[in-house]
């Protein structure tokens, strides 16, 4: 079985008076008995250095250094202090035009610098309802893993485009329908795809976690807006350690 992960993206949200909020989340989980990763904007990855939770980027450019004004490298991002990177974000897809071929490059440099990247994958509300789902998912599943990933360098988020911030959340049938079609396609490509950890991502809160977290192949999750606060976050990590 992999090892579970609870993953909280801030997003652009947070200065540090918001650092308070992992101590608050060290003193009820300090010692969980799963993974704990928080992804912070790139100005506070450095001030995490005390937190016992892993740092996430939530982007990292294709190259390691150069000219590219605004941008933050994998490399850098490891040199703050983070051992994780969030690739191809629904938001990054959509805002900064991301392709499967770019979340590849960036999950690529993730590897070179010793990161685990965080491959986000998922439909929009209207593949959704075309009923593309999960050829959409192969698509972005067979573009955007590269051929170097393992279970230990690599972990797939599977975030409905419609689910995330929305408030609504795909039925327990419809979860379980996509991660194990993401699995088997897993399998088809790499050796150690059973241990390659699977999150859900979406709308998750303390009051649907427990369910979402029975599913078959929900290895975790990732989490947005309920991982800002403590108390929000706190009763979702405390659902992935009873399930
Ligand atoms: C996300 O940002 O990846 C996400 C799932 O957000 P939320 O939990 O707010 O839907």
């Amino acid at each position: 079985m992999p090892r579970k992960l609870a993953a909280g993206n801030w997003k652009m949200n947070g200065q540090r008076a918001n650092l308070v909020e992992l101590q608050k989340l060290e003193d009820k989980h300090g010692d969980a008995g799963v993974d704990i990763l928080i992804c912070p904007p790139a100005t506070l990855i450095s001030g995490c250095e005390d937190t016992p939770f892993d740092i996430g980027g939530q982007d990292c450019h294709v190259n390691q250094s150069g000219a590219h004004t605004g941008d933050v490298s994998a490399d850098m991002l490891a040199d703050a202090g983070a051992s994780y990177v969030l690739t191809g974000h629904s938001e990054r897809r959509t805002d900064h035009g991301e392709t499967d071929a770019i979340v590849a490059a960036k999950s690529q440099a993730a590897y070179d610098a010793g990161l685990i990247a965080v491959i986000c994958i998922g439909e929009t509300l209207a593949e959704r309802e075309g009923g593309t789902t999960l050829s959409v998912i192969d698509t972005q599943l067979a573009g955007s893993i590269p051929a170097a990933a393992t279970a230990e360098n690599t972990v797939i988020a599977y975030e409905p485009v419609w689910a995330i911030g929305t408030g609504k959340v795909p039925t327990l049938d419809q979860i379980g329908e996509v991660h194990a079609h993401i699995r088997k396609q897993l399998a088809d490509r790499f050796d150690d795809a059973d241990e390659m950890r699977i999150l859900y991502g979406g709308s998750v809160k303390g009051s649907n976690a427990a369910d979402i977290f029975g599913v078959p192949h929900v290895d975790g999750a990732l989490v947005g807006g309920a991982s800002l606060k403590a108390d929000d976050f706190s009763p979702i990590i405390s659902a992935l350690e009873q399930a």
